[in-house]
């Protein structure tokens, strides 16, 4: 299995375009203004696929990772 992720989001520069959560919805889950909070780890193949994904396709890049352990 790889390497286990912790996601973080800089709402500083995050839009609310909502892509993080729509490609990795068991990473992150929104608030109520539309904006994504981060529900856990990323551990699983599956779930380290979509947040690898989720960090590539944020247009603002305020997706960023660190390894767990
Ligand atoms: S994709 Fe990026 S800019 Fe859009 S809601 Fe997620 S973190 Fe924010």
């Amino acid at each position: 299995m790889a390497q286990a992720l912790k996601a973080t989001v800089d709402l500083s520069v995050c839009n609310g375009h909502g892509r993080c959560y729509m490609t990795a919805p068991e990473i992150f889950d929104c608030d109520d203004d539309g904006y994504p909070v981060v529900l856990g780890e990323a551990t699983t193949d599956q779930q380290i696929a979509d947040l690898t994904r989720a960090v590539n396709n944020c247009p603002e890049q305020a997706v960023s990772t660190a390894p767990v352990g």
